[in-house]
C-alpha cells in the first residue's frame, strides 16, 4: 500500500515532519533503517490508509540500541552528572515537548484516531505535566543514615539507577504511556530503549528527536519501532536490566515469566475489567455523566475503563436510559474533524475483537440497549458505535473479559456487601468507582474493593504524584510519584567501620 498524502487538516509543521512518510530508528544520535531493511506501515484508523512507513527493528537493531544505552549508562555522563544538571536537561526536554504540544497532538490524533481536542487536553497536557514533575526529582533522591546497633559503624543507603531499561508501550495513549515510562527512568539516571506499539510509532520517534534537541546525551533515549517480536528481543536481551511494560495481561504474563527467570527488574501495567458502582443515594446526574466518560472515553480503549456498571436496582432503568440516550447522541468521526466526539478503534484487529464481543453478548442473552453496530458513512475506518448492554449474569464473557472498546455492560444489584463481592469476583484489579453521597459507604467500599485505584464520585483521575497500578492480574508495581521513581532505583547499603 503506498503511503497516502497526510490529511488536509494537518498543520504545515506536521506535514513537513511526516515528509515522504518514511522514518527511521533512533540509536544514539544515528537514524538507521532496520539492519535487514524490513519496514511496516502505520495506518490512519479513520480510513485504514497508510500514513507512514517505519522500520521493523529486528534482534540486530535491538542489540545496537541496547549497546548504545549501555555505553551511555556505563560511560556517562548521564548517571554521573550532578543532579541539578540532570534536572536542567529534563526541564528543557519538558519545555521542548510543551513547545511542540500542538504538533504532537495532531500526530497523535492522526496515528491513533482520537479526537484532537482529547489529544491536546489529556495526552499532551498530562505528558508535559509528567515530564515536568519528574524533572524535579533528580535533586530529591535521598538515601538514609541507619541507626544500626553495631558500635562504631556508619551505615547508610545510596539509591542508584537500575541501569538500562527496556520500555514497551501500547497504542491507546502512545505518547503519554511513553512519558510514564521514560520520565522516571531518566530522572533516576537510567538509560532507555523505548519501543512504541506497532500501531502508533510516530510520536515516540518525535519524542526521541526532541530529547536529543533538548540536550539529552546520545544513547540515553533510543527508540525502536517494531511489533511483538521487537519487544521480545528487548525483553530477552541480557544487557537490559529492567523491563517496564504496559499492555495486555497475556503478554504481561509472558514478560513477567521471562523477567523472573532472568531476574530482571520488571514493572507491568496490564488489563482491567473495572467495576463502577452506583449506590442508591448517588447524585444520579453526576453518576451518569461520569459513568459514560468512564467507559466511552478514548473509544473505550483505556486499561482503567469502567466497563462493568453496577447500579442499585431501584435506579437501574433510569441510569441505563440516560446512558443509552447519551450513547445514541455521540458523534463519531475522524480524530482530526473538529465535531468528532468519539474516534475509531485503533485497528481492524480491534474492530473484529470488539464486534466479536458484541455478538457474544447478544448470543449470551444480554439485552442490547444502545449501539451494537457500525455507523454509516465512515467506510474504511474502524468505527463502532458506543454500545450498552444490560444483563443479570456476571459470568457472561462481556461481563468478565476485557473488551478494550466502547462496550458497557450494566448489571443491577441489591446490597452493598453483594456488590462488593461481585465487583471483586474478577482476575483483574486495576480500578473501581463508587458513586454515593454517603461518606461511610464511600470509604467502606474503597477499603473493600480490590483495585489499585478507587475513584469516589469521579473516574479516571490521574496525577504524576499519585501511584497507579494493579492488584491481581492487572499488574506488578506502581507508576507515578515516589513509588514510580523507586522502580528505577536500586538500594545499596554501605557499612563503614569508624574504628
Ligand atoms: P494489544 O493486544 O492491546 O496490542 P499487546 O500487549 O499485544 O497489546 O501490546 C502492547 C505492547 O507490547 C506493544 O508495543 C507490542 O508490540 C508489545 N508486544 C506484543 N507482544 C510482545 C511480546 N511477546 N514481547 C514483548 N513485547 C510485546
Amino acid at each position: 500500500m503506498p503511503v497516502a498524502a497526510p490529511p488536509e487538516a494537518l498543520s504545515d509543521a506536521v506535514r513537513a515532519w511526516l515528509g515522504d512518510g518514511r522514518h527511521n530508528l533512533l540509536i544514539g544520535e544515528e537514524r538507521p533503517a532496520a539492519a535487514d531493511g524490513r519496514t511496516f506501515e502505520t495506518l490512519d484508523p479513520a480510513t485504514g490508509k497508510a500514513i507512514a512507513e517505519v522500520p521493523q527493528a529486528g534482534a540486530a537493531d535491538v542489540d545496537a540500541a541496547v549497546r548504545a544505552a549501555r555505553a551511555a549508562f556505563d560511560e556517562g555522563p548521564w548517571r554521573t552528572m550532578t543532579p541539578s544538571a540532570r534536572a536542567r536537561v529534563l526541564q528543557r526536554f519538558a519545555a521542548a515537548v510543551a513547545d511542540r504540544a500542538d504538533e504532537l497532538a495532531e500526530l497523535e490524533s492522526l496515528d491513533n484516531g482520537k479526537p484532537l481536542k482529547l489529544a491536546r487536553k489529556v495526552d499532551l497536557a498530562e505528558t508535559i505535566d509528567y515530564l515536568e514533575y519528574f524533572a524535579g526529582w533528580p535533586t530529591k533522591i535521598e538515601g538514609d543514615v541507619l541507626p544500626v546497633s553495631t558500635p562504631e559503624m556508619l551505615c547508610y543507603t545510596r539509591r542508584e539507577p537500575v541501569g538500562v531499561c527496556g520500555q514497551i508501550v501500547p497504542w491507546n495513549f502512545p505518547l503519554l504511556m511513553a512519558a510514564w515510562k521514560v520520565a522516571p527512568a531518566l530522572a533516576a539516571g537510567c538509560t532507555v530503549v523505548l519501543k512504541p506499539a506497532e500501531q502508533t510509532p510516530l510520536s515516540a520517534l518525535r519524542l526521541g528527536e526532541l530529547a536529543l534537541e533538548a540536550g539529552l546525551p546520545p544513547g540515553v533515549l533510543n527508540v525502536m519501532t517494531g511489533d511483538g517480536e521487537t519487544g521480545a528481543a528487548l525483553v530477552d536481551h541480557p544487557s537490559v536490566d529492567k523491563i517496564a511494560f504496559t499492555g495486555s495481561t497475556a503478554v504481561g504474563r509472558e514478560i513477567g515469566a521471562k523477567a523472573g527467570r532472568a531476574l530482571k527488574r520488571v514493572t507491568l501495567e496490564l488489563g482491567g475489567k473495572s467495576p463502577n458502582i452506583v449506590l442508591p443515594d448517588a447524585d444520579l446526574d453526576a453518576a451518569v455523566k461520569g459513568s459514560f466518560q468512564a467507559i466511552y472515553f478514548n473509544t473505550g480503549q483505556a486499561c482503567n475503563a469502567g466497563s462493568r456498571l453496577f447500579v442499585a436496582r431501584e435506579h437501574f432503568d433510569e441510569v441505563v436510559g440516560a446512558l443509552a440516550e447519551r450513547a445514541r447522541k455521540t458523534r463519531l468521526g475522524p480524530g482530526l474533524d473538529a465535531g468528532t466526539q468519539m474516534g475509531p478503534l485503533i485497528s481492524q484487529e480491534q474492530l473484529e475483537r470488539v464486534t466479536g464481543y458484541i455478538e457474544s453478548g447478544r448470543a449470551g442473552g444480554a439485552e442490547l440497549v444502545a449501539g451494537g453496530g457500525r455507523p454509516e458513512g465512515v467506510d474504511g475506518g474502524y468505527f463502532v458505535e458506543p454500545t450498552l448492554f444490560t444483563a443479570t449474569d456476571d459470568r457472561l464473557d462481556i461481563a468478565r473479559e476485557e473488551i478494550f472498546g466502547p462496550v458497557l455492560v450494566a448489571l443491577p444489584y441489591e446490597t452493598l456487601e453483594e456488590v462488593a463481592a461481585r465487583a471483586n469476583d474478577t482476575e483483574y484489579g486495576l480500578a473501581a468507582g463508587v458513586w454515593t453521597r454517603s461518606l461511610s459507604s464511600a470509604h467502606r467500599l474503597a477499603a473493600m474493593l480490590q483495585a489499585g485505584s478507587v475513584y469516589v464520585n469521579a473516574w479516571g483521575m490521574s496525577d504524576p504524584a499519585a501511584p497507579f497500578g494493579g492488584y491481581k492480574a492487572s499488574g506488578v508495581g506502581r507508576e507515578h510519584g515516589h513509588a514510580g521513581l523507586g522502580q528505577y532505583l536500586e538500594t545499596k547499603t554501605v557499612w563503614a567501620s569508624l574504628r
